[in-house]
């Protein structure tokens, strides 16, 4: 007899799988069909962000940044390190174990929850029927359920210039794989992969080259925050090109010949290996053949309304797999809200306050608005900015780049943006997430107590600054723009 379910969940990422456990905890049966498989050929749930994004490339920024702090012996005179050695082999093992380590988390919640997880690639059918096609090459079998929900996630964009050949060439997955450190290593795309697998292979020693197509730098970011972080990462070693077009690609014996133009000249760039960073795309090919009659854009984004319901009743879809910011934390605020709306309840994204993290150092983290988006939308608004140069907490630390800045309706003071460079830039946002989620005011900010030293004291003092009474540096006066 087909089984039959109150929800199933086709993917279990970030988005799927937290879909599922919030299912299973409001009470309903659920059931989620997933097909990753780890290098040994075993089911791994956790998708894209634990098992080949966030979760690997933090694990190996944590620890080139552990290295770097190591070998910058001007950083604090009074200690000496001799033999510092890097085995990279070893490294990669303590990525993988980290990786195992939350994978394996996540199956243990669907076993307490009671969610049934397959392994499999699943396909959508008419009537909310979905047919599988165990990794395990058993039967495939066809499962029917009242509401399904698609998380099927994104994968990396290829280009025709620079095609992926699994060694010399390749994306993301395999930059977080290499067993050497690349002496020379091209990047196409200086977008937040680009950046953070950047920076480690930097880090470990490799000569970097970024290889951006768009003049701006960091677009979606603030633009006083993206030419700090152009600057910084430059001084870092990071050789960026932007308005850099790569019009050929020739693999050699061990190397990559890179053929670009930039301000109209042509130039050739020599790599070990070139990665391939340049946006991912909708997982949708196969997922839903044209009878199941479900509707997705040319791109492959799945069509959802507000209530992220696809055009077909009952079947939902969230994450990657929908238009909008590819971001985990995403994927999962939308499957709890589907969840929530599945059991009778409101649930809800808040898209305005969704914080965007790039995890380099120093980290840069926004959230809300950029005096661009403000300026485009006619709103009158005031700023306020510290720089962590002011910061003793900063200064202690040795890691005084950066800057907080605050942006406030001019109106009714309403803090509209908060923009972070600086050091734990990805914590200190979370304050302004939940400050703007609770509309809050830069002066609720600014009577806000924080403790002393810390990093987020450059918030309090921006705060106090859109209003011209930082305490700890000269005020500018404040003004609407
Ligand atoms: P995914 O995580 O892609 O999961 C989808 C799952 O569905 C996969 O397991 C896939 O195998 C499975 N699947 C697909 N089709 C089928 C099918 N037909 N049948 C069965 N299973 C199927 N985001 C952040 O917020 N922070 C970060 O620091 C961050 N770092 C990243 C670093 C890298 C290198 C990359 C590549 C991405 C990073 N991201 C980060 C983005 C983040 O990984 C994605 O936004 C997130 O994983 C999307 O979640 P999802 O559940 O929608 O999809
Ligand atoms: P991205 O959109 O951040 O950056 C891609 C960059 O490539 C852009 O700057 C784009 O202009 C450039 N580009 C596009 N085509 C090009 C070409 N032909 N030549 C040169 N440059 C080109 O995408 P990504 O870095 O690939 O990351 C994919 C997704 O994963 C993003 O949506 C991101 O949100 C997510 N992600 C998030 C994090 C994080 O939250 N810290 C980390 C990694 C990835």
């Amino acid at each position: 007899m087909k089984k039959h379910y109150d929800v199933i969940v086709i993917g279990a990422g970030p988005a799927g799988y937290v879909a599922a456990i919030r299912c299973a905890q409001l009470g309903m049966k659920t059931a989620c069909i997933d097909e990753w498989l780890d290098p040994e050929g075993k089911p791994s749930l956790g998708g894209t962000c634990l098992n080949a994004g966030c979760i690997p490339s933090k694990a190996l920024l944590e620890i080139s940044e552990y290295y770097a702090g190591l070998m910058d012996a001007s950083a604090h005179p009074g200690i000496h390190l001799k033999n510092i050695e890097l085995d990279i082999k070893k490294i990669q093992q303590e990525k993988n174990q980290i990786v195992s380590e939350l994978t394996g988390g996540i199956h243990t919640l669907f076993r307490t929850n009671g969610i049934t997880s397959i392994a499999g690639r699943a396909q959508l059918q008419s009537d909310r029927k979905v047919f599988v096609t165990p990794t395990d090459g058993k039967k495939n079998e066809e499962l029917s359920a009242d509401n399904i929900i698609i998380a099927t996630g994104s994968q990396p964009i290829d280009i025709q210039a620079a095609r992926m050949d699994g060694n010399n060439i390749t994306d993301s997955e395999g930059a977080l794989e290499f067993d050497e450190i690349p002496g020379r290593l091209g990047i196409i795309g200086a977008g937040v992969i680009g950046l953070e697998m950047g920076s480690v292979w930097r880090r470990f020693g490799s000569q970097v080259t970024l290889l951006e197509a768009q003049e701006t730098f960091l677009p979606a970011a603030d633009r006083d925050i993206a030419a700090l972080a152009l600057a910084e990462y430059r001084n870092q070693g990071l050789d960026i090109h932007t308005g850099a077009c790569v019009t050929a690609t020739e693999c050699n014996n061990n190397s990559v010949t890179v053929s670009f133009t930039e301000s109209g000249e042509s130039h050739q760039l020599e790599v070990d290996k070139l990665i391939v960073a340049v946006g991912r795309r909708a997982n949708t090919e196969g997922l839903a053949p044209k009878e199941s009659g479900l509707l997705t854009d040319e791109g492959g984004n799945i069509h959802v309304n507000e209530d992220l319901m696809t055009n077909l009743p009952n079947i939902y879809a969230i994450g990657d797999v929908i238009p909008g910011p590819m971001l985990a934390h995403k994927g999962s605020a939308e499957g709890v809200a589907v969840a929530e709306r599945i059991a009778g309840r409101t649930g809800r994204v808040n898209y305005e306050t969704i914080p965007a993290v790039i995890y380099t150092e120093p980290e840069i983290a926004w959230a809300g608005q950029t005096e661009d988006n403000l300026k485009q939308a006619g709103i009158d608004y005031r700023t306020g900015s510290f720089p962590f140069t002011a910061s003793g907490r900063a200064r202690a630390m040795r890691k005084t780049s950066g800057k907080v800045k605050i942006l406030a309706d001019a109106n009714n003071d309403e803090i509209l943006g908060i923009h972070i460079i600086g050091a734990h830039a990805s914590e200190l946002i979370a304050e302004g997430v939940l400050a703007m989620e609770y509309r809050a005011t830069a002066e609720d900010l600014a009577l806000t107590i924080h403790a002393h030293p810390t990093l987020s004291e450059a918030v309090h003092e921006a705060a106090l600054a859109v209003d011209g009474e930082a305490i700890h540096i000269v005020n500018r006066k404040a003004g609407v723009k």
